[in-house]
Formats: C-alpha cells, sequence, structure tokens
C-alpha cells in the first residue's frame, strides 16, 4: 500500500487542494511534489523568495512525511513503523570534539580559528581527548563529531593516532570525523597520497562517517571573499564522492548569511541534489552517500560581518532555507534543524516546515560557541520537550538513523 493511499494527513490534504487550485502561484510545484517530479532550480528560487510561509511550510512538511515513510520502508522498517516514523524528529546524544583550534586557513565568519601564537591556541594530546569521549559516552554519546583548525601539525597520523585510541577505549562510538577541506589539507601534505588511501588509511584506524562542513556556500564569488582558502564546490563534492564510494555515510552543510544572494542559496542545493544523485547512481542508498543536509546560519560574535554590511538572516530566512531545501533535495534523507545555530524556539518551528531531525545534546560545541551562540549544550529532556511541544514524537538515534533501542551502541 502506498503512501498516498493510506496516510492521511493535513499536509497532504492541503498540497493535494493547492495541486488544484488553477491559477494559485504554487500549484504547479504542488502538482510536481505529488507526482514525485523534481521541482527546479527556478522553482526553488520561487520558493526562497516567497513570504508565504503557511503555503511552502505546508508542502514541506508533506514531503518531510512522505520521505520519512519511504526511507523507513527501503531501511526495512515495517508499515507501523514507517507511519510512525512520519511523525518522528530523530536526534542523538553526542560529542563535539574540536581537537585543534589552530588553523592557517583565514575565513571572514570564523571566530574558531587561531594562530599558534595566539595565547588561546590549543591542541588536544590524545589522552586528553580520549578523556573527553570516555566522559561523554558515560553520559549516553553514541556519537563523537571530530573536525578541528587545518594545522600542520595535525595530520593524518595524529588523527589516525587518535581515532584508533578513541576506539581502543570506548568501543562502540561511532566516529564521524573530518570536512572535505580536512581531507584536502591531509593531502596536501602527503603528496604520494590519494584521496582514496587517505580515506582507507582513517577508515582502517575507525573513521565511520563524515560531517558535512566546509561546503558554506558554493558560489565562487561569495567563496574568494568570504573564505577563498577554501577547495571549491567541485572539489568539495569530489572528496564526498569518494567517501561514498568507500562505504561511509556524509553530510552536507550551506552556511548562509555570509553574503550571499538566496539564488547562491538555491544553487548550492542544486549542486548538492546532482552530487547525491552521482553517488546514488554508483551506490546502495543504504550505504555511500549522502544522508543529512544541515542548512546552517552565519553568527557574528567575533567577526566583522555586520561592520562590512553583510544582512543577517532573519528567522524567516531560517524557516525558508529549511523548507526549500526539503523541497530541492529530493535524493537527501533528512533536513536537520540545528538548534544550536538555529536556537531551540526556530528549530521547533522548522520541525513542522520539512526538518525531521534536531541533531543532538551536541556536549562542548564550541565553534558556534565562538562566534556567539548562547548555548553549549542541551539536556536531553529539553530536546525532548521541543519536538513534543510541536506534537511530534521524539525519537533519539544513533548516527545512521537506527532507532537508539536498535543500536548496536548500547546492547
Ligand atoms: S572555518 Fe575552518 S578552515 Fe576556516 S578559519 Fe575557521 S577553522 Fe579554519
Amino acid at each position: 500500500m502506498s503512501f498516498t493511499e493510506n496516510f492521511n494527513s493535513s499536509a497532504k490534504f492541503f498540497v493535494e487542494q493547492l495541486a488544484q487550485e488553477s491559477g494559485h502561484e504554487f500549484q504547479s510545484i504542488a502538482e510536481k511534489v505529488l507526482n514525485h517530479e523534481r521541482i527546479s532550480v527556478e522553482d526553488g528560487i520561487k520558493v526562497i523568495k516567497s513570504n508565504d510561509l503557511p503555503v511552502i511550510g505546508q508542502i514541506a512538511n508533506f514531503v518531510r512525511q512522505r520521505k520519512a515513510y519511504e526511507v523507513a520502508l527501503r531501511k526495512g522498517f515495517d508499515e507501523a513503523v514507517a507511519l510512525e516514523h512520519t511523525k518522528t524528529v530523530w536526534w542523538n546524544t553526542n560529542l563535539h570534539l574540536n581537537p585543534t583550534n589552530i588553523c592557517i586557513a583565514s575565513c571572514d565568519f570564523c571566530a574558531f580559528a587561531k594562530k599558534p601564537k595566539d595565547p588561546d591556541a590549543y591542541t588536544m594530546s590524545n589522552e586528553d581527548a580520549v578523556e573527553r569521549v570516555k566522559t561523554a559516552r558515560d553520559e549516553g554519546a553514541t556519537e563523537v563529531h571530530i573536525v578541528g583548525g587545518l594545522n600542520p601539525k595535525c595530520l593524518i597520523d595524529y588523527y589516525a593516532d587518535l581515532i584508533r585510541a578513541i576506539k581502543k577505549e570506548v568501543p562502540g562510538i561511532h566516529v564521524k570525523a573530518f570536512t572535505a577541506v580536512e581531507i584536502d589539507f591531509f593531502k596536501k601534505f602527503e603528496k604520494n597520497m590519494s584521496y582514496e588511501e587517505i580515506f582507507d588509511r582513517l577508515i582502517e584506524a575507525g573513521l565511520d562517517s563524515m560531517p558535512g562542513g566546509g561546503a558554506e556556500i558554493f558560489s565562487r564569488a561569495v567563496r574568494d571573499e568570504m573564505c577563498p582558502d577554501k577547495i571549491p564546490a567541485d572539489k568539495w563534492a569530489e572528496i564526498h564522492y569518494i567517501a561514498h564510494s568507500k562505504g561511509l555515510k556524509t553530510n552536507a552543510t550551506m552556511l548562509a548569511g555570509i553574503g550571499e544572494e538566496p539564488e547562491e542559496r538555491v544553487d548550492h542545493l542544486d549542486i548538492l541534489r546532482k552530487a547525491q544523485d552521482k553517488s546514488l547512481a554508483a551506490n546502495n542508498p543504504n550505504e555511500g552517500s549522502f544522508q543529512t543536509f544541515i542548512p546552517l546560519s552565519c553568527h557574528y560574535e567575533g567577526n566583522d560581518l555586520l561592520e562590512r554590511g553583510v544582512k543577517p538572516l532573519t528567522g524567516q530566512d531560517q524557516i525558508k532555507n529549511i523548507i526549500v531545501s526539503r523541497l530541492m533535495l529530493d535524493n537527501f534523507d533528512h533536513i536537520k534543524a540545528y538548534w544550536i545555530q538555529l536556537g531551540p524556539k526556530t528549530a521547533q518551528v522548522a520541525l513542522n516546515m520539512g526538518s525531521n531531525d534536531l541533531d543532538g545534546t551536541v556536549k562542548a560545541e564550541r565553534i558556534t560557541f565562538a562566534a556567539g551562540s548562547k548555548k553549549r549544550s542541551m539536556a536531553e529532556e529539553q530536546l525532548i520537550n521541543i519536538v513534543e511541544g510541536a506534537r511530534l514524537i521524539s525519537k533519539e538515534r544513533d548516527t545512521l538513523y537506527n532507532p537508539i533501542e536498535l543500536s548496536l551502541h548500547r546492547v
């Protein structure tokens, strides 16, 4: 039985009515969505430029529900569980570990990076990092998310040793680590190694998946202005493709509010959509491919972007980024409302407008905190309250979206 045959929701009825409403500006998008047709870049621009949140939010809400249903069936869950997943918001208990803040790059929006002689510069020892992971594990963490500055003293040997030490001391923990920018940085110092060999080495040490950072905005003009040291879009996508070919799940991000135009956000999504098409054509969707898209919002403490005239995102812009990403990224399973950047209240609104994930408890998040985020971690009860306040079902997950009661990490 198909989703549309057996699933009743106000969002579905709304989209059906809209598809029949001749002359409505979103009629053709509603029709495409109902028919599983891909919306175009022009459609995406129309959505991101609209202020009609009730309409575009309902369309995205329907897509969120249907996607959750289809993903659950694809992963082998039964009909009843698939229906429950249409109302489910996922979150996990994780530790963000930033082993070094020393970085040779200079991204204008970054308040985290320090130069080596800066009194606040640090590099963790393996022992220190492992202790933090152990503590987080004892508090229920199932994942450690590792990203750091581009530090020439922290290359593949440092990180392979670090991952190995973590896996030895905390064997069940999932290691999600290294942006594509970091992988490329390691390669610059390992002239004889290909990206494939770098991944082989890290996977052998215990790497389980990759986060989605370093994407920022793919627009060349914005990248040249804001983060000229970062690899371009095609290199970023190539590195993720290689990770997928190795069987890794990876994520993708977009950092908005750094001077880009709305059209450049939609172009960014189109690049990701095409990259995912390529990986899905080559790999099993339950194996190597993008898993989750995370729209990020720039914070402005510790940088001068506001003085330079960059317009910050409004709450409406943030919600629209969720909506348009759910509609454009028809081949991504999950859209995350990253509460640490959106704030808990905006994140809660996003849950009924396209997002089905809240990230996690994010213990010890340093990067956004350095740029002005007010919160560094959130208790599990608070996350559950956010979800239930949106009249949805809260479920803890592992990194690969297995409900935590089924997770190997806790058995
Ligand atoms: S965003 Fe990353 S690469 Fe850029 S300066 Fe900060 S730590 Fe370095």
